[in-house]
């Protein structure tokens, strides 16, 4: 669908519980720019080689860009780049991360891993389940280029005379780019602002000690003073709106008052995985637990850092956190 002159919008089914994502195709002399790309599996590839005749007209792609490296976004953009042989277009954090991750999980479970959702709270049996299931990571996102063109935070880009400006995000993953026309006032979003989903903030065996819950409140400042409010919101899922900094606000306030209420639930000495009840409206069962986990872990870990929490290790090495 056009969303405006020179920009499509394509849906495309996801084999989860979140069951589509929004592409952008952005009209480049010669061709199109494919902005995210979905997973890698066989379906999204039918969808593309019809998009390819459809929507961009057997007009080849120009370049690939993936606003951050979660599976949905680059998962076939390494796919793409060769089909197309042009370059690959992502924040350095974003298109490391997403070549360390996918190398990672191509070999045996991390030992760090392990330890990390140890200390976290997991029993014996939910660690099996997390050693059974590693490795989705490397399999939904396809191999990327071994170069790639960086996208810096407040560059400019220029496609078919009309600009776009990087403006960069951070929390939800390490570097995420959204676009930004200005002269439109039209913002692809990627993950980083979405209409009606919060998107996960969560701490990673990577980085066990990495605050990415102040890197998104930080976020929130920096688009509300970077962004009008009537701006055209273009996000990954849902539909686009109007209407930004009611949205941003939304989304602050739901990790404020989640905090709230975990200081409320540590009246007693709590692992991370005791305090799903206080965060979440749902269940946490098999499917949802690791990230469930993550999301808690970046709640506690932020309150340790403003000093309202402390951390201590049992004999088993498990992580109990209490109020100062
Ligand atoms: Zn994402």
């Amino acid at each position: 669908m056009a969303m405006a002159d020179g920009i499509t919008w394509l849906r495309m089914p996801l084999p989860m519980s979140l069951n589509h994502i929004n592409l952008w195709l952005l009209r480049d002399s010669g061709g199109w720019v494919i902005v995210d790309t979905g997973v890698d599996i066989p379906a999204s590839r039918d969808v593309w080689r019809s998009t390819f005749a459809t929507a961009m007209r057997n007009e080849p792609a120009t370049h690939v860009i993936a606003t951050h490296l979660h599976p949905d976004h680059a998962g076939c953009a390494g796919w793409l780049v060769r089909e197309f042989d042009v370059d690959l277009w992502m924040t350095r954090e974003e298109y490391m991360l997403c070549r360390v991750l996918a190398g990672d999980t191509r070999d045996n479970v991390p030992e760090e891993a392990i330890r990390f959702y140890r200390e976290a709270g997991f029993n014996d049996a939910q660690l099996a389940l997390y050693r059974k299931n590693f490795g989705l990571f490397g399999k939904v996102v396809g191999e990327l280029p071994k170069s790639y063109r960086r996208m810096r935070d407040g560059e400019r880009l220029t496609f078919a005379g009309q600009v776009w400006e990087v403006v960069v995000g951070r929390g939800h993953s390490p570097e995420h780019a959204c676009l930004y026309d200005r002269d439109r006032n039209i913002l692809i979003s990627g993950d980083q602002i979405l209409p009606t989903i919060s998107p996960n903030v969560s701490v990673w065996p990577t980085e066990p000690l990495a605050d990415p819950l102040r890197e998104w409140f930080e976020s929130i400042d920096k688009l509300e003073k970077a962004l009008p409010e009537d701006v055209l919101v273009l996000p990954a899922h849902g539909k686009p709106f109007r209407g930004a900094h009611v949205r941003l606000e939304q989304l602050r306030k739901e990790h404020t008052d989640n905090l709230d209420k975990l200081l409320e639930r540590l009246r007693e000495p709590l692992r991370a995985v005791d305090v799903f009840d206080a965060l979440f409206n749902s269940s946490i069962n098999d499917g949802n637990r690791v990230m469930a986990t993550g999301e808690a872990l970046s709640h506690l870990t932020y309150l340790r850092n403003t000093g309202d929490l402390l951390a201590e290790k049992d004999p088993q090495g498990v992580t109990w956190f209490r109020r100062t």
